[in-house]
């Protein structure tokens, strides 16, 4: 059994921190690899250290000297160390890095070393090997990560360690130059190490206990989901919910590795798993058929109508979507009734040109009359558990129907695992509770 963990930022933010990571990775003899972050935020009006050091770059740019955020760096790894009893000297580390610094060093290189030094303290408080990013992960000129060279150098180094901290962020270039992946990208780090080690899981663990099934702001304390797939979670995400990205997390998913997203500060907390399926999953009896709710605010609909229309409504349907291609506007559901269709789609995307298009679309000699409906909320309702199975939009039209929610549209794609009603935005947070009241909770 192999596990690789990434830790995030705030999980790493001070020396009470790393004692909870130390704590977690020896309860679990299996957790072989660790992928450390910079460290991030202590408290809400802190600095991450990756943006005190793009700062610094900032600085060395335009020839203003960085000594006082330099400082703030040095101060932060230097208490870490000294308050984890540390033997690694990390401040001479740091200004032996930075007078070798200068207007020709690139920001990759000066961001990645907050990575670099949380990799070099935290190996020694494990008594983990420190193996650099720089060592295995290794980028092609044109920025992509050239997989069969890093795997086949991370499998060397792992052969020889065993136990291994690693920095995330960053890899280099054929020629040595640091490179870095797009900010919060010690995801990626996490995820290919995993992927290159087949581990059996993967687990990152940040300061939240996984997915929630809704955006607490709208409901208070929701549930954890215990378990998405990734369909699921394209679904949840597009809709407004912030998950982890799932190209982040691509290298897992291709060979299958699960996905634990763990809390730090609640290591008890199964959090959530993330997966292709379930196939062992036993069909819960009936209640539990949701994975999670997420909603978006600010549609619109234009209504068209055409009596009789028949076999002309496709022709209809072309010219008034091939309209919206010209206006450029993404549309989102189109639901359509015998004698009419809609067109649903984001306010903000016609917010000065409303007028202009519904004037054209009058025009349209096929039309006999078309209108705007503004203030529109769409909720995903998504769940794997709805699919094939009988009577689940019964049950969430009648708990809306029995809170005197009006529906105003309806959609469900075909493989069943997202149900999306439209409704007024005034509407919004109460459906989104009485959805996760009624099945959710
Ligand atoms: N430290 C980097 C950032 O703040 C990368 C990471 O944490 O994943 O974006």
């Amino acid at each position: 059994m192999l596990k690789v963990l990434k830790f995030g930022g705030s999980s790493l933010s001070d020396s009470s921190q790393f004692a909870k990571v130390k704590e977690i990775v020896e309860y679990d003899r299996a957790r072989e690899v660790v992928v450390v972050s910079a460290p991030g935020k202590r408290k809400s009006d802190d600095n991450k250290i990756t943006d005190l050091l793009y700062l610094i770059h900032a600085h060395i740019r335009y020839g203003v000297a960085y000594d006082t955020v330099l400082t703030m760096v040095r101060d932060r790894f230097t208490e870490i160390q000294k308050e984890c009893g540390l033997s690694t000297d990390i401040a001479k580390v740091i200004d032996e890095t930075f007078t070798k610094v200068d207007k020709n060093t690139s920001v990759d290189f000066i961001v990645s070393r907050g990575e670099c030094f949380s990799a070099m303290l935290m190996a020694e408080y494990l008594g983990y090997e420190f193996v650099d990013a720089a060592d295995w992960l290794r980028f092609g000129y044109d920025g992509r990560v050239d997989a069969e060279a890093s795997e086949a150098k991370l499998k060397e180094l792992k052969g020889i360690y065993r136990h291994i901290v690693t920095p995330g962020f960053y890899g280099t270039f054929p020629n040595g130059e640091v490179h870095v992946f797009p900010r919060g990208g010690s995801d990626i780090t996490g995820a290919l190490a995993a992927a290159y080690l087949d581990a059996d899981v993967y687990e990152n663990w940040t300061d939240v206990s996984g997915i929630l099934m809704v955006d607490p702001r709208i409901v208070k304390d929701p549930k954890t989901i215990a378990r998405v797939t990734y369909d699921e979670l394209r679904e949840l995400s597009y809709m407004g919910a912030s998950v982890l990205h799932e190209d982040t997390v691509f290298p897992v998913r291709r060979k299958d590795i699960p996905v634990n997203i763990r809390n730090t500060n609640d290591p008890e907390d199964p959090g959530t798993i993330i997966r292709e399926n379930f196939e062992d999953e036993l069909e819960e009896e009936n209640e539990r058929f949701i994975t999670g709710i997420a909603g978006k605010r600010n549609f619109s609909i234009i209504n068209v109508y055409k009596s009789r229309i028949g076999e002309a409504k496709i022709g209809l349907l072309r010219q008034v979507l091939e309209l919206f291609d010209r206006y450029g506007i993404p549309v989102e559901q189109i639901p359509s009734g015998v004698d009419s269709f809609s067109v649903v789609f984001p306010s903000e995307s016609i917010k000065t040109r409303k007028h202009e298009l519904m004037h054209e679309l009058e025009e349209f000699e096929e039309i006999d009359s078309c209108d705007l409906t503004e203030g529109i909320s769409l909720i995903a309702i998504v769940g794997r558990q709805m699919a094939y199975r009988t009577g689940i939009s019964g049950k969430i039209f009648k708990a809306l129907g029995d809170n005197r929610i009006n529906i105003r549209t309806i959609e469900q794609g075909a493989d069943e695992i997202n149900i999306m009603i439209g409704v007024y935005n005034e509407d919004f947070e109460r459906a989104v509770r009485v959805l996760y009241e009624s099945f959710a909770k």
